[in-house]
């Protein structure tokens, strides 16, 4: 078996919101800081959380590399959990809060979940198919539509995290 990589040291810190204000930074909060446990295990920085009615239902990072699992996203994984709490696979009135615009995959579960809303911090154009790359939510057919917050929340912080991230991999030896 081959030794797990020495994780390259995070120099961010974790963010203390206050919780008194229930407010989509809040929430985001506290995914950025998945995102900085995801890093501390060596995983990509991407995390997210589940909220409904005030409540987390649902709260992870990536584990890909970990798992050797490519479906071992934060979203996939919030969304079981949240699922798993509610035993409902409906997550009606809930909203996933994550760090980055989630992938073709992780876009069709927050469908597939009946999700009321997502809020995501970093926009991709790449991969992002919530309005980045292209739309799932704007399928004419598809008769479930999500309420969407597009950046904004924490973006700047969410982003600095990503690409500081793939800047000491690239220099890694
Ligand atoms: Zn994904």
């Amino acid at each position: 078996m081959a030794d797990l990589p020495t994780p390259l040291p995070c120099p961010f810190e974790k963010r203390f919101p206050s919780q008194l204000q229930r407010d989509d930074a809040f929430y985001m909060s506290l995914a950025y800081n998945q995102a900085i446990d995801a890093w501390r295990r060596d995983e990509v920085p991407i995390g997210a959380v589940i909220e409904l009615n005030g409540e987390i239902i649902g709260s992870a990072h990536n584990t890909v590399e970990s798992a050797h699992d490519p479906t071992a996203h934060a979203e996939i994984l919030a969304i079981t959990q949240a699922a798993a709490k509610l035993g409902n696979w409906r997550l009606e009135g809930a909203t996933l809060y994550v760090t980055k615009e989630p992938c073709p995959m992780c876009s069709g579960a927050t469908l597939m979940s009946r999700l009321k809303r997502v809020c995501y911090a970093v926009p991709d154009p790449k991969m992002g198919c919530l309005g980045g790359a292209t739309d799932l939510n704007a399928l004419p057919r598809v008769n479930h539509h999500l309420e969407l917050t597009v950046g904004g929340v924490l973006e700047t912080e969410c982003r600095d995290l990503l690409q500081a991230f793939f800047r000491l991999k690239r220099t890694d030896p």
